[in-house]
């Protein structure tokens, strides 16, 4: 039980832990045991840190503010990832309709050249047919 040194007063859970690595601990490989707690007290507010044994329950706490943070980075991760679509998006988006009108540029030219293809052959084949009636061959 953690009591405040000012007035004595109970304090339930720490607002913040962290964990102390112990070198001989980490020496060995197992995990470290020294883990400090900052209270506030509930009657007078003072605010005080105590060395704590390393119990389940704290493990459980720093457990879940490890998981909170690494929640709060895969949605930031998230979110970035996110921007950076939205950003791909767009500029795939100009590109497409960039690609659009070029496409309908070329097809433009194409159709002119083909116009002019098929005026040049009827008037070569006109060419052909006066040519063939001039020698008289207009029956073959
Ligand atoms: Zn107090």
């Amino acid at each position: 039980m953690i009591t405040c040194p000012k007035c004595g007063a109970e304090a339930a859970t720490p607002y913040k832990t962290w964990i102390i690595p112990s070198r001989e601990a980490l020496q060995k490989g197992e995990e470290p045991k020294l883990v400090v707690g900052l209270f506030e007290c509930p009657d007078c507010e003072a605010r005080f840190r105590t060395a704590l044994k390393f119990e389940g329950k704290i493990e459980e706490t720093a457990s879940i503010k490890n998981m909170v943070e690494r929640i709060k980075g895969i949605r930031e991760e998230l979110m970035q990832t996110l921007k950076n679509l939205r950003e791909k998006i767009k500029t795939l988006e100009t590109e497409r309709a960039n690609l659009i009108i070029e496409i309908e540029k070329l097809r433009k030219v194409a159709e002119s050249r083909v116009n002019v293809l098929e005026s040049e052959v009827g008037m070569l084949r006109e060419e052909v047919n006066s040519l063939r009636n001039l020698l008289g061959y207009a029956d073959e």
